[in-house]
């Protein structure tokens, strides 16, 4: 089996990763609940993880780090704590349901800042011009989960500090991968999963703060302190984790960060580039890239296009030879309405640090097996 559908999740996981899930099994328990070793080991390794985050990710303290099941959790609390429902809220033209559908939810006024998904420049251009008097929160993707463009989050930042404006980054396809600094974006959150580029297990996430900006709280519940109030404590991280800690998960996160850390800087990225890039090389006929733009915009996600044959017929071809790939509109109907592919969704090739040149190879020779199978 190949498996090159990392954007969705990294499914090979490190062994490290797996070996903390299971020792977590053995020794922790439920944190900040008692004053026995299981518990007490429990909290040890959140306050570890908080360490990894804050160090990766330039936190100015441990506390802004808060624990998620995924990045759509750490979205919706970011998204509807910074705004009420009415709000008029920018985003780019990349983004993800995990985006949309929160702020649509409550009726909230979405803005789309539109730019054509190869020239990530113009998105600054874009979004600014988007911005009212009335915007309460501007959203935007670090990466297009679709056509892997890297969006240039630092300048958006600038200007929503400049306008007075809460900035919310959807690092999705950019933890682990690109190197992001709550401080030096200027976001006042950054929404993360653990199971993608950070190799941890599904069922985790993080909400990266730049302080205490966030004005109200999505989930209300037990936290282990200030047990006696019927009110969520206002203090991070307790005041947005609310209910009992996914230990294991955690667990299994803080390996996969110690294992994305163990690499020198921009290796992931450059061997996941190196691969989309043979794949694009060697492209046979029969197959288009839409939306992609200039190499050094680009991380490793592939959005290629089959001209003889529907997208979800060719990843069924796949399947059936062994490898993995996603077809469709990979929940950013927005990205495909940018690129003109809505009607037809793409192919999209997403390989991971376990990849290999090899992996690439049969891909490319299935991607020609597909054509002529499916082409006549
Ligand atoms: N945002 C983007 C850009 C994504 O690609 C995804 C997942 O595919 C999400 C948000 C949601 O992530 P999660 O599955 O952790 O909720």
């Amino acid at each position: 089996m190949i498996y090159l559908d990392c954007a969705a999740t990294t499914f090979q996981k490190p062994p490290a990763v797996m070996e903390a899930i299971r020792r977590a099994s053995e020794m922790c328990a439920s944190p900040g609940r008692g004053g026995y070793g299981l518990s007490l080991a429990a909290d040890e390794l959140l306050f570890k993880t908080r360490g990894l985050a804050k160090e990766m990710f330039s936190l100015s303290d441990e506390k802004y780090c808060i624990f998620t099941k995924s990045a759509t959790e750490a979205l919706n609390i970011a998204i509807k704590g910074f705004t009420q429902p009415e709000d008029e809220v920018v985003i780019s033209c990349l983004e993800h349901n995990a985006v949309v559908r929160p702020l649509a939810s409550g009726g909230r006024r979405i803005k789309i800042a539109n730019f054509p998904p190869e020239c990530p420049e113009d998105a600054v251009i874009a979004l600014e011009r988007s911005i009212t008097r009335r915007t309460r929160l501007c959203v935007c993707t670090a990466v297009s989960n679709v056509f892997g463009t890297m969006l240039p989050i630092r300048e958006i930042g600038e200007i929503c500090r400049r306008r007075g404006i809460p900035f919310v980054v959807d690092a999705a396809q950019a933890a682990g991968i690109l190197e992001l600094s709550v401080e030096r974006i200027g976001a006042d959150a950054l929404c993360i999963p653990g199971h993608k580029g950070l190799y941890g297990p599904a069922g985790t996430g993080l909400l990266l703060l730049s302080g205490e900006r966030i004005p109200r709280t999505l989930i209300e519940g037990g936290t282990g302190s200030h047990s006696a109030s019927e009110r969520q404590p206002q203090h991070l991280p307790d005041a947005f984790e609310a209910g009992t800690q996914n230990i294991w998960g955690i667990a299994g996160l803080c390996a996969g960060i110690e294992f994305v850390k163990s690499h020198p800087k921009g290796e992931i990225l450059s061997a996941e580039q190196a691969l989309c890039r043979r794949i694009l090389d060697n492209l046979p006929a029969g197959y288009t890239a839409p939306g992609r733009g200039r190499d050094e915009n680009q991380t490793g996600v592939l959005a290629l296009l089959p001209v003889f044959a529907g997208c979800e017929e060719v990843a069924e071809f796949l399947s059936d030879a062994g490898i993995c790939v996603r077809a469709g509109l990979c929940c950013a109907p927005l990205a495909h309405r940018a690129a003109h592919t809505f009607e037809t969704g793409v192919l999209r090739i997403s390989p991971g640090i376990f990849n290999t040149a090899a992996d690439a190879d049969a891909l490319l020779r299935a991607l020609s097996a597909a054509r002529d199978a499916l082409g006549g």
